[in-house]
């Protein structure tokens, strides 16, 4: 073992996941894998490969180094990759050639676009993003026709393959009404380019929540990230599906384990304090098992004496505070522990699991922030 903690990654789950995103859709709706954020924590070298074995062609990343990975795990003409955030100018020319379309929310990002599609003899594949109500990224409506104006005057240069914009909270009731003016505003703006403009890009607006949620959101095409990693957004957005199909099944499964082994076990007399500090003290005599994931390998600090493992199908305490490479578990009360026994982070073991929702509890995290924190150098392996 080179590494000292393992992440494990189901073909099946993931399998069961896209086909239950691709039957909500149906036909008329192209489903954009977002696999930002390292997809996820799940790592795009393993899910981008997977997820095109199961039918997916078409992947949204945040950035162009993100876009590069996808792009080199995935070889073939077949494949979509749309950057939805960050590209630099010098990075432009590198999409343009590529074939890899990017978001433009301001006219510089469109005047350097222009500029190298016209020396490289390649158009842009562009997609306007506009504001219509999250108040980030996104063209105000008011300079909409100079930008589209700009374009069809470089229309061989330039390609609007999409217009879209992004839902602030849909995962969130208490967001209903500003959600509905967004949906609204892009609607309007819908019709008046059909009228006006002689494009016809594809429109976008929704994530996994207005997937789910608001239907009418689904348009050309949606941009699903968190549901492929069998998660619901929220809790509520689960609920809200539950109900609405009267059943109490999730569809979705987790894809993701993360699972270590125990490296060393001993006794500690009562009246001790555990590690560093004095954050937790033996009453009793106190049995303990030293695993060999700490903060540094993603495992958030703040589950100090709140983070629960799975040693031979039964959960334990963190207890201490988590260290950068070490944390202890209390084992007084187990049968036997032994060094080298697996122990699960985040999975399945036995009949039990670790969810990552039973981490957001504890410590109000949300799923996406500690999947994202796994780094990226853990081994990552695909089972089925
Ligand atoms: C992250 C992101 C998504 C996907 O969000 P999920 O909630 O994970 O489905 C969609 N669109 C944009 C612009 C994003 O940044």
């Amino acid at each position: 073992m080179i590494y000292t903690s393992h992440i494990e990654i189901s073909e099946n789950a993931i399998q069961n996941n896209i086909k239950f995103i691709q039957n909500i859709l149906g036909d008329e709706t192209i489903f954009s894998s977002v696999v930002k954020g390292n997809a996820y924590g799940h790592g795009i070298n393993i899910y981008c490969p997977l997820a095109y074995k199961y039918g997916v062609r078409n992947f949204s990343v945040a950035d162009a180094s993100e876009a590069y990975l996808v792009k080199k795990n995935l070889p073939y003409n077949d494949v979509n990759i749309m950057i939805m955030s960050m590209i630099d100018n010098d990075q432009l020319s590198w999409a343009i050639e590529n074939d890899i379309s990017f978001y433009v929310f301001e006219k510089n990002r469109l005047q350097e676009a222009l500029k190298i599609a016209n020396k490289i003899h390649k158009p842009a594949r562009i997609h306007l993003e506009v504001e219509t109500g999250m108040n980030r990224t996104g063209i105000a409506f008011k300079d909409l026709p100079e930008i589209l104006k700009y374009i069809k005057a470089n229309q061989k240069h330039l390609i609007v393959e999409g217009i879209c914009s992004h839902l602030a909270g849909a995962e969130s009731i208490s967001n209903y009404k500003r959600i509905t003016k967004q949906r609204k505003k892009f609607k309007t703006l819908k019709k008046k380019i059909k009228h006006s403009y002689a494009i016809t890009p594809m429109y976008h607006l929704a994530s996994s929540a207005a997937t789910i949620r608001y239907p009418k959101t689904h348009l050309d095409l949606v941009r699903v990230g968190i549901l492929q990693f069998g998660f619901f957004p929220t809790k509520e957005i689960l609920v809200h599906y539950l109900t609405k199909k009267k059943t109490f099944e999730n569809p979705l499964q987790r894809v993701i384990s993360w699972k270590t082994k125990v490296m060393d076990v001993k006794t500690i007399k009562a009246g001790e304090f555990i590690g560093y500090g004095t954050s937790f003290f033996t009453n009793q005599e106190t049995k303990i098992a030293l695993i060999p994931v700490g903060y540094s390998s993603g495992y958030s600090r703040s589950l100090s004496n709140q983070g629960k493992v799975l040693i031979r199908g039964k959960r334990y305490d963190v207890i201490g505070t988590i260290n950068m490479n070490m944390m202890a578990i209390d084992i007084t009360h187990a049968e036997t522990i032994e060094k080298n026994d697996e122990v699960v982070l985040i999975g399945k073991q036995g009949d039990s699991e670790i969810t990552i929702s039973s981490f957001n509890d504890a410590i109000q995290l949300i799923n996406y922030e500690l999947l994202t924190r796994l780094p990226e150098n853990l081994p990552r392996i695909i089972i089925k």
